[in-house]
Formats: structure tokens, sequence, C-alpha cells
């Protein structure tokens, strides 16, 4: 049975993030869309002490990616402790309201973010309670992952940062860039951020993993943080790791390089992360479409549902294929997340959701602008900003292309040598 009816609880939660998102997010958006590298302490701290409060599930400090058990495993659970079973679609359901607030600002809120979701797809169980543990006991903090070198991105078996080992440490040596929210994890916060590098380049793909550094480690250093197109309250830094040294133990998972193990932190990882990549797209795509539609109705053109096709207007017509694309990629996320959390593989599915949704919100915010003519294009409300923020959802973790060429792979059957 398919069951779309969340509990009330959560119904609660979405209620409040919304709250968030209209209150807290919006009334800033434009100021530090405006004033890219200056931080809204009094919105962080707002937020991480609510954050504090919430339960299990639906919260955006938690980290997804953690795959439940079988013995735990959600028997049509969404009502009553269902939140805690199913954390990464209720991840999802957050996220997305807190981006129809602001994507920028979302990504900058204290959590462990993308590192989080690299120890909780990696790291062992020890290693999740020490990284994460500290990021429900009180302290703001933020966590960030650099796979992204000068030289390699989307092919990130190409990765030339190495960690060599010495004694009961690591040195690792190399240069990351553009890399969420690493400015705060590095540098401003007892944050962390887990680094990928090579421990045999010989090995190929098998010999990368993640290491977590500690923020104000000596040889880590933030050497720039970028000036962007959209989604600009976020930092995305340049760092460089330089005779940079971490315990052994904060090695992610297991040390041994097997040729066969390949890729599989990396892709655990993208797993978990890609599905709440689409569902920040669906939130500014929300966005988008809630201002057309509220626009239109000011100014007596409502969308009529339910007339005949051949009596629709163009704009009508535009519109609701808007609203049927931001639907489509909803319902492909939401499988992707909640087949993360029956432990299910979601490869395919995370992949599917974010190459959907990356397109989808590019193609919904560009023709919100079009529908409003030069009130869309100007800067006095945000649909100019949504579109930019927009863009880089088919870009990062995985660009648009790269996520479509793993759907084919899979569905065809091809290994990354026979289709890249
Ligand atoms: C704002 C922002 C935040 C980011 N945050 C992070 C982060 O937190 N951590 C991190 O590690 N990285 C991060 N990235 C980096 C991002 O993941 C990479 O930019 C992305 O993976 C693409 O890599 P690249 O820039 O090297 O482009 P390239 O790999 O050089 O790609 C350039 C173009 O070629 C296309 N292309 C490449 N290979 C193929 C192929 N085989 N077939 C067809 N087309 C192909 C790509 O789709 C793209 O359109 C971020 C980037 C940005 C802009």
């Amino acid at each position: 049975m398919i069951d779309f009816e969340f509990a009330p609880q959560v119904n609660a939660q979405l209620k409040m993030y919304h709250a968030i998102a209209e209150r807290m997010m919006r009334p800033i958006s434009r100021e530090y869309d405006e004033r890219e590298h200056e931080k809204p302490w009094q919105f962080y701290n707002a937020m991480w002490s609510m954050a504090q409060n919430l339960g299990p599930g639906a919260s955006p400090e938690k980290s997804p990616g953690d795959k439940r058990e079988k013995s735990e495993k959600a028997d049509n659970g969404q009502k009553g402790d269902g939140a805690a079973k199913l954390r990464n679609l209720y991840t999802c359901l957050s996220t997305e309201e807190l981006c129809w607030g602001d994507a920028g600002l979302f990504l900058s809120i204290p959590n462990p973010g993308l590192g989080g979701a690299a120890v909780a797809a990696a790291g062992t169980p020890e290693q999740k309670e020490r990284f994460l543990k500290r990021f429900r006991e009180g302290e703001p903090k933020w966590g960030a992952m650099a796979i992204t070198e000068p030289g390699c991105g989307s092919d990130s078996a190409a990765i030339t940062t190495t960690a060599v080992r010495d004694g009961d440490e690591y040195v690792i040596n190399g240069t990351k860039i553009f890399c969420t929210a690493g400015q705060m994890a590095a540098e401003k916060s007892d944050g962390f951020v887990v680094v990928w590098a090579t421990l045999d380049r010989t090995a190929g793909r098998a010999g990368i993993k993640p290491f977590v550094v500690e923020h104000h480690t000596p040889g880590m250093t933030v050497t720039r943080v970028e000036n962007k197109l959209g989604i600009r309250a976020s930092d995305t830094a340049m760092i460089v790791f330089d005779n940079c040294r971490v315990p052994t133990n904060h090695l992610l998972g297991s040390a041994e390089v097997n040729p066969t193990g390949g890729f599989k932190d990396v892709m655990a990882t993208f797993d978990a992360t890609r599905p709440i990549v689409a569902a920040m797209a669906i939130g500014v795509g929300r966005a988008a479409l809630d201002y057309v539609r509220d626009f239109l109705a000011e100014h007596n053109k409502p969308i009529r549902y339910g007339i005949s096709p051949r009596r629709l207007t163009a704009v009508e017509r535009d519109f609701m294929e808007m609203e049927v694309e931001l639907k489509a990629a909803r319902l492909l996320t939401w499988r992707a997340a909640w087949m993360l959390d029956m432990g299910m593989r979601n490869s395919l599915e995370a992949s599917m959701a974010k190459a959907k949704a990356g397109k989808a919100v590019t193609l919904i915010t560009q023709k919100a602008v079009e529908l409003l003519g030069p009130l869309g294009y100007s800067r006095k409300v945000l649909v100019e900003k949504w579109m930019r923020d927009a863009k880089i959802n088919d870009i990062f973790e995985g660009t648009q292309q790269i996520n479509l060429m793993i759907i084919a792979r899979r569905i065809l059957g091809y290994s990354s040598k026979e289709l890249n």
C-alpha cells in the first residue's frame, strides 16, 4: 500500500519549518544574497537552539544516510515513532520547507551537512558515535565534505590528494575546491571537514578514502571563499592541506584497499545526499510557483483547474506544466529517500531524483521570471534570485549529465568503464 499521509506530529514539524522559512529566512534572504560573505549569526543561533529541541527525523541537523537495520524497518510505520525510522524521508521534507525560505541560508545553517552524511555512510558505528554525537550536544558546529579538486570534479576517481601513513597518523597533502560550508567547518566553528584522499594512487578508485579533519587542525587552511552566482549566503571554500596530520582512527571505515571494493563509500554518501539536494531544488521551485500563482490570482488571472484543456490560456498551460515537473521530481525524491530508510539500495533512484529535480527547478524558475515579465527580472522580488539559486542543483552532488549517465548505466547494465 502507498501511504502519503504524514503523522500529525510530522505535519506539525513541517508547519514549524514553514514558519521559520517565512518569518526568519525570507526577511533576510535578499540582504545575505547581496552581502555574500557576511554571516547571519542571529539566524544561526536561533536555528541552533531550535534544532536542539526537535525530535528525530524531521530535523535538518540530523545526519542523513544512516541506513536502518532490517529489524528496525518501518512496517508502513509513518505513524507513531515513524519519524525516527524515516529519517531520510523527513529530512527531505524539512529541506523542501526551509529551501522554500532560502536555499543559501539553508546550506549555511549549523549542521553536520555533507560531512555528516559521509560519516554516516562510511564510518564505523564507533566513528558515527564519536563524530556525530557532538552535534547533538549543543555547540554550534558545521560539517563539510571536500572531494572536488582543481583537476577533478565529475571524475572523482582522479583525486590526487594523498594520505600517507606515518606511525599512528595520516599525513594529508592536496588542494580541495568548492567545498560547501568549508570555511565554517574548517575555521570558524567547532566543526570538521571530511576530505577524500588516496592511500595508493596505483589502486585507482579503491585507494580513495574519507578522513575527518577537525577544525583548526594545523596544515588545513582555507585559502579562498568563492563569489558565486547563487546560494550566496552559503560559503564555498578552497582548502589547502599541507602536511596536515590526523590520527589513524580519523580514516572513516576500513583502511584496507580492496580492489573490488571500488568507490562504495563515495557512492553511499551520494546515495544519501542526492535526495536531499533534490529536495532543496523542489523547495526553490515551489517558492517560484507559489509566487507566480499568487501574483496571477492578485491580478484577477487565477489558475483555473478542471476546465477543458482547449480553454486554458498559454500562461495556465505553462504553469500547470511547471507544477507537473515539480510533483514528478518530488515523488522521485521521496522514493529515493524512503528506499534509503528501508535499507534498500537506492543509487538509481537517488540519481533519478537529483537529475529530475535539478532540471525541473531550472526550468520552473526561468519560466517564472519569464511569466512575470520585467518584475520577474528585477530585484524588487526574489524570483530572479531563485533562478540564480536553482542552477547549483544541476551542478553539485553530480552534474545533470553525470546523473543521467549513472541512470543509463544502471538501467542498461553497463559498468563505469563501459559507459563514461
Ligand atoms: C556552489 C558549489 C558548491 C559545491 N560544493 C561542493 C562540496 O561541498 N564538496 C565538493 O567536493 N564539491 C563541491 N562542489 C563541486 C561540484 O561537485 C563540482 O563542480 C561538480 O562535481 C562538477 O565538477 P567540475 O566542476 O570539475 O566540472 P567537470 O567535471 O569538469 O564538468 C564540466 C562539464 O562537463 C560535463 N561532464 C563531465 N564529465 C562528463 C561525462 N563523462 N559525460 C558527459 N558530460 C560530462 C559536466 O556535466 C559539466 O557540465 C561544489 C560546486 C559548486 C559550484
